[in-house]
């Protein structure tokens, strides 16, 4: 018998008539921004209840145009979370503000908001949330929040597209709300990225930032009131989340059923018994993910050689597992801006002991147990 393909945590899928798509764009002579980024709006627009969209290069350009459509330069403070992707706190400071981080909800993984409140200041311009794996935070105590100290919220939903929070899609409320369609994201344009807007006026102002500040009009046909930058998405990627987009329900469903298999596979082979801690399950207290992820958080202390040790026997067994992600503040260059081991300790836990376990929608029904059975081995190994 030959051994399973090696497992990894994710893989895209682009179907065959999506690739041909893209094959028709590249010989139509219009490859750049075109018709397939303006449908590509449309369609999301249409997705998020009808608030204005515009597309742009990836995620991080997209929250990027967010800071700046609001307003936020030097001397602002912007509060996020240490468990993300560097790119949240990365463009608070390529607009020139202060990131400042709180710490976590070690259930959620999330933004902890009684520290978010905690942190404001009289310099806080906005609140940054980040919905890890998908799953929201409380939205309407965040909008309360946001709304009694007259802060913007840029909600950083780059893993939350067909997230939802009391039955409502994220994206199809709130303030500005920032999505990735980086190629692990549920839904891909290889790279990209949309932001949800408020009004047509801001729509209009995102299209200058994203093109040289560029607008249309006079003599020499442009004029430039202010710079912008070079973030359009081109149509090639366009065409590609044009595929993607009607399977958006097929694949969440598809997650959320591999996700139950988890649970279930967890609760044989005793996860929780050995310290393992597992995501919350869906739907709780209103909060829906999309599964973007399933991470557990291991017993790391507890473990010979930590969580690297366990990668390392699961890669050993074919099955590749990520970390999503080390705790922001102790790179270099947050510490750097003062940043120091024990400010935020259940960031700094879960950072070291949080693991990305395979989940996607082409994997096998069978893989979550097989998953789970050598994950328990590890641990038990390895426990000390
Ligand atoms: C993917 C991701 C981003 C950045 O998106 P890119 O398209 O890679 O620039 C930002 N924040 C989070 C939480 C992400 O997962």
């Amino acid at each position: 018998m030959s051994a399973p393909a090696f497992l990894p945590f994710t893989r895209p899928h682009i179907d065959e008539a999506t690739i041909a798509e893209v094959g028709r764009v590249l010989a139509s002579g219009w490859i750049t921004s075109g018709p397939k980024v303006q449908a590509f709006e449309a369609a999301l627009s249409a997705l998020f209840g009808g608030r204005p969209v515009r597309s742009f290069a990836n995620g991080t350009a997209t929250m990027e145009v967010a800071l700046r459509l609001a307003g936020i330069g030097p001397g602002d403070e912007v509060i996020t979370t240490p468990i993300t992707w560097v790119a949240t706190a990365n463009v608070i400071v390529a607009v020139g503000a202060t990131p400042v981080l709180v710490d976590v909800d070690p259930r959620t993984r999330n933004l902890d908001l009684d520290a978010v409140e905690a942190a404001i200041t009289p310099r806080t311009r906005a609140l940054m949330p980040v919905y890890l794996s998908g799953l929201p935070v409380d939205m309407d105590r965040l909008y309360a929040i946001a709304a009694r100290h007259g802060l913007r919220v840029i909600e950083d939903a780059a893993q939350a597209i067909d997230s939802r929070w009391q039955g409502r899609r994220i994206g199809a409320f709130g303030d500005l709300v920032s999505f990735s369609f980086q190629a692990n994201k549920n839904i891909t344009c290889a790279e990209g990225g949309c932001l949800v807007m408020n009004t047509p006026e801001e729509a209009v102002r995102a299209e200058r930032l994203r093109l040289q500040g560029v607008v249309r009009r006079g003599d020499d046909g442009m004029d430039v009131e202010s710079p912008g930058g070079k973030f359009n998405l081109t149509d090639i990627h366009a065409a590609i989340g044009l595929g993607q987009l009607p399977q958006l329900e097929a694949v969440t469903r598809r997650r959320s059923a591999l996700a139950q298999a988890y649970f279930e596979a967890a609760d044989r082979h005793g996860l929780a018994e050995l310290g393992i801690e597992l995501p919350l399950p869906s739907n709780t207290s209103g909060a829906l993910t999309n599964w973007h992820l399933y991470q557990v958080v291991l017993p790391a202390e507890r473990l010979a050689g930590g969580r690297a040790a366990v990668m390392q026997r699961l890669r050993e067994a074919g099955i590749g597992s990520g970390v999503h992600y080390p705790a922001l503040h102790l790179f270099s260059y947050y510490r750097g801006l003062g940043w120091r081991e024990g400010m935020l300790p259940q960031a700094e836990r879960i950072g070291r002991a949080i693991l990305t376990l395979p989940l996607f929608p082409q994997m096998d029904d069978a893989d979550p147990e097989r998953v789970c059975r050598h994950l328990a081995d590890a641990c038990r190994s390895l426990l000390r």
